[in-house]
């Protein structure tokens, strides 16, 4: 159903900030001697283990009633979660509310209302109008405290800053491991969405490019729709990003940012040849597959405690150790896909906290996971390439801005 709008006028609610605006142009015209707010407006969070009618009841509201044209709008009361906000509107002279307003997801709210007859109520759908956005950052320590600086609150907020992190190590995740491999001076420039709410809340839309410096090596990529329709990047000359493997198997979101560099073993005392790559997690953290393949080894091994190996093509073999626990049907001889969840972060074997130790073996040799060439990702489709350059160009015109050009904020450099 469409918003329709202010039914009353008063106050619009959102998300824990009432905006007031006049009743009605006659109210504020009246006369100058104004009345007292003839209206109350509060909140009310369902707490844990509260159900709908609980919060009703409180609220001096028909729960009975309400309960179930909550559940006709698309709100189902089982499956309520507990911090979810009311607010309620309730006029001075009145006993119980006569307005609830809940928002039940970023783009829809459930709007109540109690006329003569009853309550009634509409299902309001939140419009989001997606405003392209330029962000440069340089890297000091890290890429969340990179983008941390480079973008103001009032363009994004906190924790929308740190999704873009993800995004961004999500989008390089096949040449870069953004847990270690981000130095200081290394440069990222970002066209992204930000989608601005009517009422006036930001949060993030999609990554449409990003140029990364880093190591001296410039790393494009460009948001784009395979040939299956499915939004990928790719780079300058529309080869994808996606590699056979994983540079970390391990979401970069989940790997604790103070990870120690030390090589030095903390329970065997000695410094001993490192063959694999360590991330610091918490126990629990999903490990996934770098690349597709097949198990050739699950179960306790050593020093290395519980380990995963998987064989792939071309005589490489990678190895998850320390494991707290397999995935449910991680077994040897079992195909794997890449990132298919094979285990969990753990302490077992000789660790003594709990991290991933990660290897990448090449007919047996270790190698550097993080350094290992991956070759060219899989070329776009011939029929989709011009299209492709079309769009590549525009995107690059708007990561190097100039300035004033087009619609675009330039909010950082
Ligand atoms: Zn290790």
């Amino acid at each position: 159903m469409k918003r329709i709008g202010l039914i009353v006028g008063g106050g619009l609610l959102l998300g824990g900030v009432i905006l007031t605006y006049p009743m009605s142009t006659r109210d504020v015209q009246g006369d100058t001697s104004r009345p007292p707010p003839s209206y109350q407006e509060r909140q009310d969070t369902l707490r844990r283990g509260e159900t709908l009618s609980d919060l009703f009841t409180r609220q001096g509201v028909e729960a009975f009633t309400v309960v179930d044209l909550v559940r006709s709008l698309g709100l189902d009361p089982r499956r309520v979660r507990e911090g979810l906000v009311f607010h309620f509107r309730q006029a001075v002279q009145d006993s119980t509310p006569s307005i609830v307003v809940v928002r039940t997801s970023p783009e829809a709210r459930i709007r109540l209302y109690r006329a003569s007859t009853g309550w009634t109520g509409i299902r309001e759908s939140i419009q989001w109008v997606p405003e392209v956005v330029r962000v440069a950052a340089t890297v000091e320590q890290s890429l969340y405290t990179a983008l941390e600086r480079a973008i103001a609150d009032s363009v994004l907020g906190s924790d929308e800053r740190t999704r873009l992190a993800w995004d961004v190590a999500e989008i390089y995740a096949w040449s870069i491991d953004f847990s270690r491999d981000i130095q200081a001076n290394d440069s990222l420039t970002l066209v992204i969405e930000r989608l601005v709410s009517e009422e006036g809340d930001t949060r993030l839309g999609r990554v449409l490019a990003a140029e990364l410096w880093a190591s001296g090596r410039r790393m494009p990529a460009f948001r784009y729709a395979d040939a299956g329709g499915h939004p990928g990047y790719f780079d300058d000359e529309a080869n994808s990003l996606r590699r056979a493997f994983l540079r970390a198997p391990v979401e970069f979101r989940r790997i604790s940012s103070s990870f120690s560099r030390s090589r030095y073993h903390p329970i065997l005392k000695i410094r001993r040849r490192h063959e694999g790559t360590d991330y610091s997690a918490t126990s629990g953290t999903p490990v996934m597959a770098a690349g597709d393949g097949r198990v050739i080894r699950a179960g306790r091994a050593g020093g290395y405690g519980n380990l995963v190996e998987i064989r792939h093509v071309n005589g490489i073999t990678t190895r998850y150790a320390h494991l707290r626990r397999f995935a449910s049907g991680i077994r040897v001889g079992r195909v794997v896909r890449q990132s298919d969840v094979i285990g969990y972060v753990g302490r077992t074997g000789l660790a003594s906290a709990p991290h991933l130790h990660y290897e990448f073996r090449v007919h047996g040799v270790a190698r550097d996971s993080r350094r290992v060439d991956l070759g060219d990702g899989k070329p776009l489709a011939e029929a989709l390439r011009d299209g492709f350059f079309t769009e590549r160009d525009r995107l690059h015109a708007l990561l190097t801005l100039l300035p004033r050009a087009g619609p675009v904020r330039r909010i950082a450099d």
